[in-house]
């Protein structure tokens, strides 16, 4: 959403490159550079003075060869048909990576959701299940959170699916609050399996993770839980986050000397990330402009907030003591930077294996829904760690094997296991 890369294009071109190393047969790289169907539909909302206003919504479901549909609903201003593409596409390659029975799909709605009251947001978000139902379902398509979306609102669409189908359907979507159908774990599982691979990414490199410092760009909740298992984990520091300033209209950079408090900054962020910086400027911390984030002395960046974030400009400013890029968020390198990366030999973890955590724990909530039985938070979170660290190795493997990049890597594990199964079901 950088307004000046296209992320569809961009993550075609990611897959050409791999489908041409992989000698992939190019009518079935043409099937798959596509999604296989997407909706594009208005949503008539009445608004709480009583006007309608119509918002224009996308479902994108790229590819159910392995299982139904599965990926987050994206609410954002900048949202285009073009970005839940991307998003789409990307879900494909995350739960064949992680090794779920899932396909890809991603939804969005072209909103800020900060300008809408909780009545308005809730009238959306069953205005969008009224005229996508048909075509989700727990067999189907599952929806989850995203950017702009919540463990509440999720719960609106679950109860707006049951009432149209006749039947409390949990499994219709994850990320639902807890005690409302929704998993233990499922808030920190994102932030938390970026860390299980950066955990496992310093081992493989010989790295004491005590005493590392990481940058994050981003304080959503990605960013939240990466940064308290990088402290609580790996016992290391975080120099600085991220994060949108809805008044100033602008990104900020919040560091501290000696590392941030991750639990403090959330006690002063709103439920739409921003941070207040009179708080942070009050307990010592430094604001400086949303750019500086990537210029920080550390060992690892992560950034957990949006697509093309680090691309040809921006990455000129990483430091030299850079080891390890950790993909939070989806798309945030682009092919430019990516090269750079190479030159420099950084280690990337890339987006859809590193933040492949949250759709994993949306998996077990789906399993958890169709038993009707629920595990701990402790439960979860090691189930979590031994899909998460599987499917790390597994990359490390081919990229070893294949001596590629490990985006090309990660790819490379994620096509061959949707084409067997295409191939399973003799659609190819
Ligand atoms: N929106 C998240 C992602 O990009 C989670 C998807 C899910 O849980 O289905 O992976």
């Amino acid at each position: 959403m950088s307004g000046m890369i296209n992320e569809f294009e961009m993550a075609q071109r990611q897959f050409d490159h791999v489908a041409s190393l992989m000698h992939l047969d190019p009518q079935v790289a043409e099937f798959l550079r596509w999604p296989m169907r997407e909706y594009h539909f208005r949503i008539p909302v009445r608004m709480d003075d009583g006007t309608i206003r119509t918002f224009q919504g996308f479902r994108v479901q790229h590819n159910d060869a392995r299982g139904p549909n599965k990926g987050g609903i994206r609410f954002h201003p900048a949202e285009t048909i073009d970005t839940v593409r991307a998003l789409a596409f990307w879900m494909t390659w995350k739960c064949a990576v992680a090794d779920l029975p899932l396909g890809g799909g991603k939804g969005g709605v072209v909103i800020d959701p900060a300008t809408l009251s909780t009545a308005e947001k809730e009238r959306l978000c069953r205005g969008y299940v009224d005229i996508m139902w048909r075509n989700l379902g727990p067999r189907t398509d599952v929806p989850a959170p995203d950017v702009g979306t919540t463990p509440q609102m999720m719960g609106w669409m679950m109860d707006e699916y049951s009432k149209l189908v006749g039947q409390y359907t949990p499994g219709v979507i994850t990320g639902k609050p807890l005690g409302g159908g929704g998993s233990a774990g499922r808030t920190e599982a994102t932030g938390y399996g970026v860390i299980y691979t950066v955990r496992e990414a310093m081992k493989m490199l010989g790295i004491d993770s005590r005493g590392t410092v990481a940058a994050i760009q981003g304080f959503g909740n990605v960013a939240q839980y990466a940064a308290i298992g990088f402290v609580e984990m790996l016992g290391g520091k975080v120099a600085c986050v991220s994060y949108w300033d809805r008044e100033d209209r602008c990104a900020y950079t919040v560091s501290k000397e000696g590392g941030i408090d991750p639990h403090f900054l959330m006690s002063i962020t709103d439920q739409y990330g921003t941070i207040d910086k009179n708080k942070a400027v009050a307990a010592g911390y430094k604001i400086e402009d949303g750019e500086a984030w990537i210029t920080k002395e550390a060992d690892v960046l992560i950034p957990a907030a949006l697509s093309g974030t680090i691309n040809a400009e921006t990455v000129k400013g990483v430091h030299e003591r850079v080891k390890i890029v950790a993909e939070g968020a989806n798309g945030p390198t682009t092919p430019e930077a990516d090269e750079l990366f190479k030159a420099r030999n950084i280690f990337v973890i890339p987006d859809f294996l590193c933040n492949a955590g949250g759709v994993t724990v949306s998996y077990f909530e789906s399993v958890q829904n169709d038993m009707n039985y629920y595990w701990t938070k402790e439960e979860v979170l090691s189930r979590l760690d031994t899909k998460i660290t599987t499917a790390f190795h597994g990359v490390v493997e081919m990229a070893q094997k294949q001596g590629v990049f490990m985006r090309d890597a990660a790819y490379m594990v994620a096509i061959d296991k949707v084409v067997k199964a295409m191939q399973l079901r003799g659609w190819i």
